[in-house]
């Protein structure tokens, strides 16, 4: 399965002595990957380095070992793709390529605002893909923020409808596991 993985990330690899804020248990039972088999969602949120990337990584690996279709996009690839699709009369097209993988994985949700025109977009992919695939979404802002993240509360809300409706959530607290690295080194305080 091609999932366009940006980098290699496992869950072995992951140090849940690091992040006590995270349940291991929890995690290790969405390795099993039930929720998508089950077409839930999935959203992983917390500040920037704390692993939400790595996780997300890790999990679409274990839903390829169970035999699911995965692609990785980060959020601003997928809002582009849409946007572009729309401008050039391709919208059906991508949407129903965006629709196919059994998991889609949309990483980085949150990092800039969307221009209006791609909350629309986000939804119309969202409801193609409800109670038919699983998305896993990574954010870095409360679900209470995005309204403005995507320009539009209402957007928003039937968006979060959807995708809250069978839904797992990781909330991840804490420092940056980078910094943390650099500052058991001593190369930072
Ligand atoms: P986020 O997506 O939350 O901004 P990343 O997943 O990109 O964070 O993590 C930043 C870096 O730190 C990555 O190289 C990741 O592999 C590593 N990392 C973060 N948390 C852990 C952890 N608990 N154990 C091992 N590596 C981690
Ligand atoms: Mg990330």
């Amino acid at each position: 399965s091609l999932a366009k993985f940006p980098h290699q990330c496992t869950l072995e690899g992951f140090d849940f002595a690091a992040q006590p804020s995270l349940d291991a248990r929890q995690v290790r039972d969405l390795a099993a990957c039930r929720w998508v088999a089950n077409g839930d969602a999935l959203l992983i949120q917390g500040p920037p380095g704390v692993g939400k990337t790595h996780l997300a990584i890790a999990l679409g690996r274990e839903a390829i070992r169970h035999g699911h279709s995965v692609l990785f996009a980060p959020a601003t690839a997928l809002v582009t793709t849409l946007v572009g699709g729309h401008a050039e009369g391709k919208l059906e097209q991508r949407l129903a390529q965006l629709a196919k993988p059994k998991l889609l994985i949309v990483d980085e949700f949150g990092y800039l605002p969307f221009e209006p025109a791609a909350a629309h977009l986000l939804f119309q992919l969202v409801s193609r893909r409800y109670e038919r695939g699983s998305i896993l979404i990574t954010a870095n802002r409360a679900v209470g923020d995005w309204g403005t993240v995507l320009g539009d509360e209402v957007v928003a809300t039937a968006i979060l409808d959807r995708l809250m409706h069978h839904s797992h959530v990781l909330t991840i607290r804490g420092d940056s596991y980078r910094l943390r690295e650099k500052r058991r080194l001593g190369l930072f305080k």
